[in-house]
């Protein structure tokens, strides 16, 4: 293998393309052999895009971050420089292509040790390493130009800003409960300093006399080992409930324990797997059938979902078939099918008994143009002449409708004017109708109510989308997350809703990378902290098997080999337990569970699969036990079955696609 050329790629890709620029940094990176600095057998993710286990329950950092944190420590050939958590070695020996001469500090006696002896084959000779306590700093080589922890400390450690000399610079991760943030911290005079905040990042735990000691749960959180005596693989294997399929009865009794939630959230790890399907569908139906759930609410758009939900509830409905946008698959399966024709039956039979329909909702943003529809029908019947304004208003958004992707690049341009004003007054005067017309409190005025707040929503996200960043995300999010309190408003306190959405909305974002390297919230969290002990979070996951997913969006479905998960993942882990299929209650044991909030990678397969860059697309770091309340383990899975597409001559039939 051409080391260089993977090393020069790294560099361009995961470091100068995000912003690094500071060529001592990006000729250290070309220099040093990243790869010398991880366990053999583990070469080849030496250049990928993330932390990698270096055993002790420790990481080597990910490039960029390592990039930043020395970029922003600004150093100079002639500094003196001290790094707390040596790990690796691999950002110590980056320091010493730049600096004068580095001090390192790891408590950990083994890694030290094999620092040191990496330090020694590559001839870097301007490297102290010592084992020891580092948040209480290197007193005898006193002062720094520059210190960088490695390690996440509660508060920033007096020693360490002692130790600056003046004009230098301390890097370091700080905060709690997984809310670290980047700090910079200068030295203006004897007694001065200036701190500048860098973003969110996610570190292991500074360990130490000032710093997390071992009482606190965030220690006892990432050094597992220390409490927990067996191993991970045995506790999954000793709390793993069981079962041969999702049909078999005692699989939905699993689920009695979630009985008590007023919003059960089940997600999926990709968007084309039948047994996801199936299992959330035997799911609903027992909490629906045993426990009063009465509302599910999915990752769909409102306005086709509206659709099927008139279906289920044997109301006509006008317009095009529901779920004909990309991806259709999503909706548009043998599986997802078999559960809305139970739900119809259920309807009809509560129809008989005078019971409360079950009713079905999206929670998605996506569909601007049927919503635009829905707002003005309503309107039209209500109020023509309020109509007749709002057409107006909307008109700003129509070139868009087709392609609202684009619209934010059309805002950017200021030949267009933002519709922001006329969709959110639109949103607002509709809203303010319900408190002064009583008739606009049924069914209907919900529904255009929310396709109003859709626009107001979709205008927004569409015109951040086009800067990328975690705006966009967020605003869907939390537009989901505000879509299933309005639900619950809407429906009274008796109403008890289940969510069915991938695991990257449903699984608590805070527990993840998604809020350490991105800033990003998700529904799952949303509900946790709006509905606090009212929210229950599950998981699924498969290890391997076959996918439905495209290569691009709004590519073609194609039915795809998934490749096994990867070593230091959860998914191995669980496939590495031997059992098939079970159910594990995060909650149920305390060893468990902190065996299980140790950070390692997670696989998220969406609507896109690509196997060839497996690691880069679809895995992050996230703290399993954290993220859910259980997690449903199927080893083995099989891609979802799409329902034909209709003869193109002919068009759908009404009934498509579901035969309702
Ligand atoms: N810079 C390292 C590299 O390039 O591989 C990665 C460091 S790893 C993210 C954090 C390291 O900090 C771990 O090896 C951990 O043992 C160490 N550590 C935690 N608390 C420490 C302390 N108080 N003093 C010294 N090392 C500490």
């Amino acid at each position: 293998m051409d080391m260089t050329r993977i090393r020069d790629r790294m560099v361009e890709h995961l470091v100068t393309r995000r912003g690094i620029r500071d060529r001592g940094v990006t000729n250290a990176m070309r220099m040093v052999p990243r790869e010398k600095f991880v366990d053999p057998g583990f070469e080849e993710f030496a250049y990928e895009d993330a932390p990698l286990s270096i055993g002790d329950g420790q990481t080597i950092s990910q490039p960029f971050i390592v990039a930043l944190m020395i970029e922003k420590a600004d150093l100079k050939a002639g500094d003196k420089v001290l790094e707390v958590g040596t790990g690796s070695g691999y950002a110590s020996a980056l320091l010493s292509r730049i600096a004068r001469h580095v001090y390192s500090i790891e408590r950990h006696e083994r890694l030290a040790l094999q620092a040191r002896e990496r330090f020694e084959k590559l001839g870097y000779d301007n490297i102290d390493v010592r084992v020891g306590d580092g948040s209480k700093g290197w007193a005898k080589a006193a002062p720094f130009d520059a210190i960088i922890v490695s390690a996440g400390a509660p508060e920033v450690p007096p020693a360490l800003k002692e130790q600056l000399d003046l004009g230098g610079r301390l890097i370091i991760p700080v905060g709690r409960d997984h809310a670290q943030r980047l700090k910079r911290i200068r030295r203006t005079a004897a007694t001065t300093f200036e701190e500048e905040d860098l973003g969110g990042v996610l570190f292991v735990p500074l360990i130490g006399e000032d710093a997390w000691t071992a009482e606190h749960p965030m220690y006892t959180a990432t050094t597992p080992s220390l409490h927990a005596e067996k191993a991970p693989c045995e506790l999954i294997r000793e709390a793993a409930e069981e079962f041969s399929s999702v049909d078999d009865r005692r699989f939905a009794a699993f689920f009695d324990r979630f009985a008590e939630s007023r919003i059960v959230l089940l997600g999926e790890s990709t968007h084309g797997t039948a047994e996801f399907y199936e299992a959330r569908a035997a799911v609903s139906r027992h909490l629906i059938e045993h426990y009063g759930f009465n509302l599910i609410a999915v990752e769909a758009d409102w306005p086709d979902a509206a659709t099927l939900d008139h279906r289920i509830n044997g109301r006509t409905t006008k317009g095009s078939p529901p779920f004909s946008r990309f991806p259709k698959w999503m909706w548009r399966n043998l599986e997802f099918s078999g559960f809305a024709r139970w739900m119809k039956e259920e309807n009809d039979r509560r129809k008989a008994s005078r019971a409360d329909p079950i009713r079905f909702y999206g929670l998605d943003l996506y569909n601007m143009s049927e919503s635009i529809r829905s707002v003005l029908d309503y309107l039209e019947r209500a109020d023509p002449e309020t109509a007749g304004i709002a057409r107006e208003r909307y008109g700003c958004l129509s070139p868009w409708q087709s392609n609202p992707a684009t619209y934010g690049r059309a805002v950017l341009t200021d030949a267009y004017r933002s519709c922001e004003e006329a969709v959110l007054k639109q949103c607002t005067e509709l809203l303010t109708r319900s408190l002064e017309d009583t008739a606009s409190n049924g069914d209907d005025f919900l529904n255009a109510a929310q396709s109003a707040r859709l626009l107001a929503a979709a205008e927004r996200y569409y015109r951040v989308m086009y800067y990328g960043g975690s705006q966009a995300w967020n605003l869907r999010d939390t537009y989901m997350a505000d879509t299933v309190e309005h639900l619950l408003d809407f429906h009274g306190p008796a109403a008890k809703i289940i969510i069915w959405a991938h695991n990257s909305h449903i699984g608590d974002a805070r527990y993840t990378e998604m809020a350490a390297a991105r800033d990003e919230r998700n529904l799952g969290q949303l509900c946790r902290q709006r509905f606090d002990g009212m929210t229950s979070l599950i998981g699924l996951g498969t290890h391997s098997g076959e996918v439905i997913a495209a290569d691009d969006w709004d590519g073609q479905a194609e039915k795809k080999p998934m490749n096994p998960s990867l070593p230091q993942s959860y998914e191995r882990l669980c496939h590495d337990c031997g059992k098939p299929r079970f159910l594990l209650d995060l909650k149920a044991d305390e060893q468990l569970h902190a065996s299980l909030v140790e950070q390692r990678l997670q696989r998220f397969i969406g609507v896109i699969y690509r196997p060839e860059t497996e690691r880069l697309s679809h895995y992050m770091l996230t703290s399993l036990s954290r993220q859910y309340d259980a997690f449903l383990w199927f080893d083995e899975t099989h891609a979802l079955t799409p329902l034909a597409p209709q003869d193109p001559g002919t068009g759908d039939p009404e009934t498509f696609p579901y035969g309702l």
